[in-house]
């Protein structure tokens, strides 16, 4: 999109969008000037932002590998983001062939870009639906065509927590959709960490300048997301610490990480 702003009047181009500038550090093409300024504003901040981007993304793709290989076949990705590399499906589906994804996002360009790029993919859709009403996402037509709640799901915020100050009491959202999901479904989130390092700091600080959200968490504060559920080892990490299943894995000491690398905590959880 950066070549055909002029084309594209549809959606808001005067403030900038979560999935948009997101994109736009991720340096992919679906965001207009207003999102590349903002990413410039965290680049001011933090210069490497594409990279912690990527770290996010990283994050991501473990947790679905790791879901995938314990025989989970359906996905619910909440807060999907545009198209981009190693998108869920792809991970999934590289790993399981039949694996079922829906994308829920509550910005319509993602289901206007996601539309494109899954139109030949009978096991994938997009949904746009707000995390904040989990009863529309959970009695959508599309969600229950794809997604069977009797079997185990895999139920992904990836990438979104930040966006929700803790005063809108985001985990009763999460519980609604756990309860919905039967045992044997893993849950699998990432958000910015706040473990004391400058850089978790310079991320919220600009994210909030930019976006008006983005707000870093405590690892403990992280594990609350999870609503009591058993965490896979190691527990809530870094993502190139995070190594699923394995308690003492064999990784870089937190502080050989680059700074790109301390922005994002994850963790999966599973449904005893
Ligand atoms: N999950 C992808 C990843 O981690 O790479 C994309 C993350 S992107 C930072 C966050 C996405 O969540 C954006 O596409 C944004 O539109 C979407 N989003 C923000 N608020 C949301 C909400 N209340 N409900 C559903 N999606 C939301």
């Amino acid at each position: 999109m950066a070549d055909n702003d002029e084309y594209v009047p549809d959606f808001d181009i005067s403030k900038p969008t979560i999935a948009r500038v997101y994109d736009a550090t991720l340096g992919g093409k679906d965001n207009f000037a207003v999102d590349r300024e903002g990413a410039a504003v965290i680049a001011q901040h933090v210069p490497r932002i594409k990279e912690a981007s990527q770290d996010n993304r990283l994050g991501l793709k473990k947790g679905v590998e790791y879901v995938a290989r314990q025989g989970i076949d359906q996905f619910l990705d909440i807060g999907a983001g545009l198209p981009t590399m190693e998108n869920t499906h792809q991970v999934a589906q590289r790993i399981n062939p039949d694996a079922k994804v829906v994308y829920v996002d509550n910005d319509p360009i993602v289901l206007a870009h996601g539309r494109a790029l899954l139109a030949d993919n009978k096991s994938t859709t997009i949904v746009t639906a707000d995390l904040r009403e989990p009863e529309s996402i959970l009695g959508d037509a599309e969600v229950n065509e794809m997604i069977d709640f009797s079997r185990p799901v895999g139920l992904m915020i990836v990438g979104l927590m930040m966006h929700f100050h803790p005063s809108e009491d985001p985990g009763s959202w999460i519980r609604t959709l756990l309860d919905a999901c039967p045992s044997g479904s893993y849950l699998h989130i990432t958000d910015f960490a706040d473990t004391g390092w400058p850089e978790q700091k310079a991320m919220e600080k600009s994210c909030v300048e930019v976006l008006g959200n983005g707000w870093a968490r405590t690892p403990e504060e992280i594990e609350a997301h999870f609503q009591g559920l058993p965490l896979v080892p190691p527990g809530i990490e870094f993502p190139a610490r995070w190594v699923g299943g394995v308690e003492n894995p064999d990784v870089p000491a937190v502080e050989d990480l680059e700074d790109y690398q301390r922005i994002i905590m994850m963790g999966v959880g599973y449904k005893e």
